[in-house]
């Protein structure tokens, strides 16, 4: 997964990089399931769709679609099935575990990976292996997509926000003191990677440096940064490293409906788990039940195989196939054009980092609002004038 110039932290730095392989517009069309799809406009007529909805949801890319396709030849019922194609497919599944594992830099020898919907799914897990007892402490931050905001609200008895500065990054000063202020009861700062509205990307590795000397423990929502950026949790209990993370696959390239939580294999062990019933099972009486280990006691009911296939493609799509090289050139050549030419335009407020010359990493996610006209007007004329698809309102 690591590239030459990714560090240990496996944090690579922009500019850097040069290209490892060209992809013509053309080319990256068709790389896109409906790449060359057409849509209507006002004036009647038919416009290939430009999408820039991205970071809700990926399209589908077509070397993921084709691996998915290959595997419903031997698509069938896993774990208990005896037949051929069940052992098969049985196989697939657990091999693509251990690929997306791979991919953030884990092996499962101490770390556990359980599938769920998606990133949403994950944090509310997560959540749940929380202890809730009077006096713990729970930091988020400002910057929080609300499934890391609310999801802690929710389960936690205690939970704060550490503050951002202008351009949406979290302030380190601010989440020192609050550990401070806490000191013994934060059990666990959760941030996210890489920000949907403002494309900030906080240094996960120098916060879980802070957040472990204070004896907490780090989550980081990697929804956007996945597909953006390679990222490696680190060995499990190093200063570093990352303790737990959620991301999903509907925004690396592949379908809908798949998602991971990542964390200590000890943490999900010697409980009932949150969810019961076929699978999660060692032994039951009508007065006993003895509960399977993590993962297989976190999934209770038949699993998504082919949505774990297609993530395992995804990360396969995206650190081999387009290459982090290539994917953090390109999206750096996009965003400072993308930023010039809306820097262009009167009575446009970018929110976040709005230079050009992209003086600090950030994500190609890029929020905007024009002054004195409607956001959904913007997104209305966009599409029904341009066929661009965009996202507008309220951002979780
Ligand atoms: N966190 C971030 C930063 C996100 O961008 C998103 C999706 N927009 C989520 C969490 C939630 O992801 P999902 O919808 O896959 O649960």
């Amino acid at each position: 997964m690591k590239t030459e110039e990714t560090d240990c932290t496996g944090t690579a730095s922009p500019g850097t990089h040069s290209p490892t392989r060209d992809f013509t517009p053309d080319d990256l069309r068709d790389l896109i399931v409906g790449g060359r799809t057409l849509v209507p406009t006002i004036d009647g007529t038919m416009r290939p769709y430009i999408n820039l909805d991205s970071a809700a949801s990926t399209p589908i890319a077509r070397p993921i679609k084709e691996k998915v396709d290959e595997f419903y030849e031997w698509y069938s019922a896993v774990h208990r099935g005896a037949g051929f194609k069940s052992q098969v497919a049985s196989l697939a599944y657990e091999q693509a575990r251990d690929l997306v594992a791979g991919f953030v830099g884990v092996d499962l020898s101490d770390r556990c990976l359980v599938f769920v919907r998606n990133t949403t799914e994950a944090l509310n897990r997560c959540a749940g292996l929380m202890p809730v007892e009077e006096g713990t402490v729970i930091l988020t931050t400002l910057m929080e997509h609300h499934s890391n905001i609310l999801t802690w609200r929710k389960h936690c008895v205690h939970v704060e926000t550490v503050s951002v500065d202008e351009h949406g990054a979290p302030l380190l000063s601010d989440l020192e003191a609050r550990l401070k202020a806490n000191e013994g009861h934060v059990k666990l700062v959760a941030i996210s990677g890489g920000s949907n509205v403002t494309g900030v990307i906080p240094d996960v590795h120098s916060i879980a440096r802070t957040v472990h000397a204070a004896g907490a423990m780090l989550l980081v929502d990697a929804a956007q940064l996945a597909p953006h950026r390679p990222i490696n949790m680190g060995p499990l209990g190093a200063l570093e490293s990352i303790d737990f993370l959620a991301m999903s696959a509907h925004k690396m390239y592949a379908p809908l409906g798949t998602g991971v939580l990542i964390g200590p294999q000890s943490i999900f062990e010697g409980r009932a788990p949150e969810m019961v019933g076929g699978g999660t099972v060692l032994f039951v009486s009508e007065e006993t039940v003895l509960w399977t280990s993590a993962p297989e006691s976190e999934e209770a009911g038949s699993p998504n195989v082919v949505g774990a296939i297609a993530m395992a493609a995804a990360t396969r799509f995206l650190s081999e196939y387009l290459t982090w090289d290539w994917i953090i050139a390109h999206e750096r050549d996009l965003t400072s054009y993308a930023l010039r030419k809306l820097n262009e335009i009167p009575g446009l407020t970018i929110y976040g980092q709005n230079d050009p010359a992209l003086p600090e990493d950030r994500l190609g996610v890029i929020a905007f609002n024009l002054e004195k006209v409607d956001h959904w007007l913007t997104a209305a004329v966009l599409s029904h004038g341009y066929g661009i698809g965009t996202r507008t309102g309220c951002f979780c």
